[in-house]
């Protein structure tokens, strides 16, 4: 994707799974890439591997449930290397919950961390946006608000919400040239998941719900977010685009 190269990005979340992937395709495009996350030695780390290989890579410890924390980050990014063109909110925590327990106060932490992030990242790089006339806004979402899988009620409320506000942002933000999608995986195979509970089993028993055969790995995920952000899908925006292997719609 030629029209990547040089251009700012700013993933969330960005030190494992899905969002590490992201930084390292961003990167290998010559983006000029931006990531906030809260695992500091990942992110570092992550940081110092593709600087020594040339890349314009930034890493920021960063909380995005702190939204003034996460609007200076932006800034500082923007200050570095120009206005993000492209952002990729990606930044999630997936906690299994009995429904019969949730309080207010965790209500407000899920959502936090699920949703509302998104809303304020994109209210912080719309202006720069706006001035340049394009921008591409990637939102994560889940195939599990589709599905819906046990003991997820609010993390799936808010992906729910995610794409609400994909849809609604769009119409907000497309006359000034700047394009809003969601993203939703399905079933990725990321190293938090193998920990948490990916075996050969499970692995056999999601494929055997997918259309197709295999798995889905981050980078499957990522060339969708590559397309979604470069210029080839100019006129592509307030869409949902499952990368599930064929799970939800079958
Ligand atoms: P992951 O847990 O491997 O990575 C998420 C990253 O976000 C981690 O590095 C984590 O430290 C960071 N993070 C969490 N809370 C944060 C906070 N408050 N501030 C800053 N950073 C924070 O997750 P993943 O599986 O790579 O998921 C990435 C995205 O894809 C998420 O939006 C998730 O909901 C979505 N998704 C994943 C799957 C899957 O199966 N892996 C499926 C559907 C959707």
């Amino acid at each position: 994707y030629p029209s990547l190269a040089g251009r700012p990005v700013v993933i969330s979340g960005g030190a494992s799974g899905i969002g590490e992937s992201m930084v390292r395709q961003f990167a290998a495009q010559g983006s000029k890439v931006g990531f906030v996350d809260i695992a500091v030695p990942a992110g570092e780390k992550l940081a110092a591997e593709l600087s020594e290989a040339g890349h314009t890579v930034r890493f920021a410890p960063c909380d995005v449930t702190d939204i003034d924390a996460y609007r200076s980050a932006i800034a500082d990014f923007a200050r570095a290397h120009g206005d993000a063109l492209v952002l990729v909110n990606n930044a999630a925590h997936d906690q299994r919950h009995d429904w019969s327990d949730v309080t207010s106060a965790y209500w407000d932490d899920r959502m936090a961390v699920n949703l509302k992030h998104a809303f304020f990242a994109m209210q912080a790089v719309a202006p720069g946006m706006i001035r340049a006339g394009r921008g591409s806004i990637i939102n994560l979402s889940s195939i599990s608000w589709m599905i819906m899988t046990p003991q997820l009620p609010l993390y799936e409320t808010a992906k729910a919400a995610a794409h609400g506000l994909t849809r609604s942002m769009a119409r907000e933000l497309g006359k000034s040239g700047i394009r809003v999608n969601t993203l939703s995986p399905g079933a990725t195979v990321t190293p938090r998941q193998i920990e948490l509970w990916y075996t050969e089993t499970t692995m056999a028993a999601i494929e055997a719900q997918q259309a197709l055969a295999g798995n889905v790995y981050p980078d499957d995920v990522t060339r969708m977010a590559l397309f979604l952000a470069a210029d080839d899908s100019a006129m592509i925006s307030a869409q949902q685009f499952l990368v599930d292997g064929g799970w939800a719609n079958t």
